[in-house]
């Protein structure tokens, strides 16, 4: 028996070698269909639907209860526990190889019942989101923005390197990809005059990944930087849409509210922390040291690429930014950790998010703020139109994978048009 990691195995179905659902992956989604949801994994051009390969008798002897795969949410398979996800994997990757010991549904006559094509699938919120905590973890994200608004040899705050700086953000509109959004209406305030309130001028988008939550602790008790990768379940791209004009006018003294409540898009499919371990890496060398709860032994940083699309209207596409998680500073061990020190209790499905993911130079900014440096350099468009924020009728695109050994383990996309103020 092979473990789902192992780079040797291959699927038996025909999939195109540079997919990101590969026998590798077997993220988790939910999608409807028809009147209901079916929990789904995928693999290539495939969703798998592990309702029905639980009916049909597939999951034999892992004790997942019947319809644990029909729910809205995750959520409910999450709360089995670490054991009940890595015994799925392991039937999955066990039923996908292409050596499978399995009698396989093509010969049942079951087919069109477990593999559903992908593309033009109802895909939905894959786990319910009671909190969500938005962290400021890229050094250079917060270099640039300090210098931008404060000065380059006084851009970090004192705080900054000592603990991963971070907020309680609004869970209730984080969507999933495919969902469109308005521009915020709210105050703004331009240089010397009075406030007036009218749609956002300056929306952007900030380049992150979040994970969630699988593991809950209880109030008081917390949760060490070697236990933490053992409580979260998986990962997902997330767009932090910021309204820059409302932000600028109300963030102080309390940090960001309405310019950031209005939305934050995910991607459909979570990624699942085991199918992330092969892609940890080294990250920077942390100076000044830090306190203990914070220190970390081994490698927790994750090797993700990271791409933003900007699609207009009139279909004109650009690359806007190539970045990689490795980006961060703070990794999510500590993050959890920190989070957890003065024991706040986390549940699962809560989501915590990176920060922007921005890299050390011009290509790898993660928000149009820092990639046209405050509307100073703006992007032009093959099209020939300029972007220096974004556009109504604009489609942000995000794009994640992670690659090593022939092994492409992806995200997806989360894909979001941005419609006039409503
Ligand atoms: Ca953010």
């Amino acid at each position: 028996m092979l473990a789902p990691n192992n780079p040797e195995l291959k699927p038996w179905l025909e999939i195109p070698l540079n997919s990101d659902f590969s026998i590798q992956n077997l993220p988790y989604g939910v999608a409807k269909i028809g009147e209901g949801y079916r929990v789904l994994s995928a693999i290539g051009p495939f969703a798998v639907n592990l309702h029905a390969l639980h009916e049909l008798g597939y999951f034999e002897g892992l004790d997942l209860p019947v319809g644990i795969f029909a729910e809205k949410y995750l959520n409910p398979f999450i709360s089995l526990g670490q054991g009940s996800w890595r015994a799925l994997r392991q039937r999955l990757s066990d039923l996908l190889k292409l050596d499978t010991s399995y009698d396989l549904p093509t010969r049942k006559g079951d087919w069109s019942r477990v593999f559903i094509e992908r593309e033009g699938l109802d895909m939905q919120m894959p786990v319910f989101v009671r909190d969500y905590t938005d962290f400021y973890s890229s050094e250079y994200h917060a270099f640039n923005v300090g210098s931008m608004f404060r000065d380059p040899n006084n851009a970090l705050l004192p705080n900054w390197k000592h603990l991963p700086v971070g907020y309680h953000g609004r869970a209730s509109s984080i969507i999933v990809s495919g969902t469109p959004i308005h521009r915020p209406k709210g105050q703004l305030k331009p240089n010397d005059e009075n406030p007036v309130f009218g749609p956002c001028r300056l929306l952007d988008f900030e380049l992150e990944m979040a994970f969630i939550v699988g593991k809950e602790n209880e109030l008081g008790q917390s949760v060490s930087t070697a236990e933490a990768r053992d409580h979260m379940f998986g990962m997902v791209i997330f767009n932090d849409w910021s309204a820059r004009d409302i932000q600028k006018w109300e963030y102080v003294p309390l940090g960001p509210f309405l310019a950031k409540s209005f939305a934050s898009s995910i991607s459909p499919w979570v990624v699942t922390m085991d199918a992330l371990q092969p892609f940890t890496v080294e990250g920077p060398k942390q100076e000044p040291e830090v306190l203990d709860y914070l220190k970390f032994e081994g490698d927790k940083h994750l090797d993700i690429q990271l791409e933003v699309d900007i699609l207009s209207e009139g279909g004109s596409l650009a690359t806007v930014c190539q970045s990689n998680h490795k980006f961060l500073y703070w990794n999510i061990d500590q993050q959890l950790a920190h989070h957890t020190v003065n024991g706040c209790n986390l549940h699962i499905g809560d989501m915590m998010a990176s920060g922007t993911i921005s890299g050390p130079e011009e290509g790898t900014y993660g928000s149009m703020l820092e990639i046209t440096w405050r509307g100073t350099k703006p992007v032009i468009m093959p099209d020939g139109s300029e972007r220096k924020f974004i556009k109504d009728g604009d489609k942000v695109i995000m794009k994640a994978w992670a690659e090593k050994d022939g092994v492409r383990v992806g995200f997806g996309e989360v894909n979001t048009k941005v419609l006039p103020a409503g």
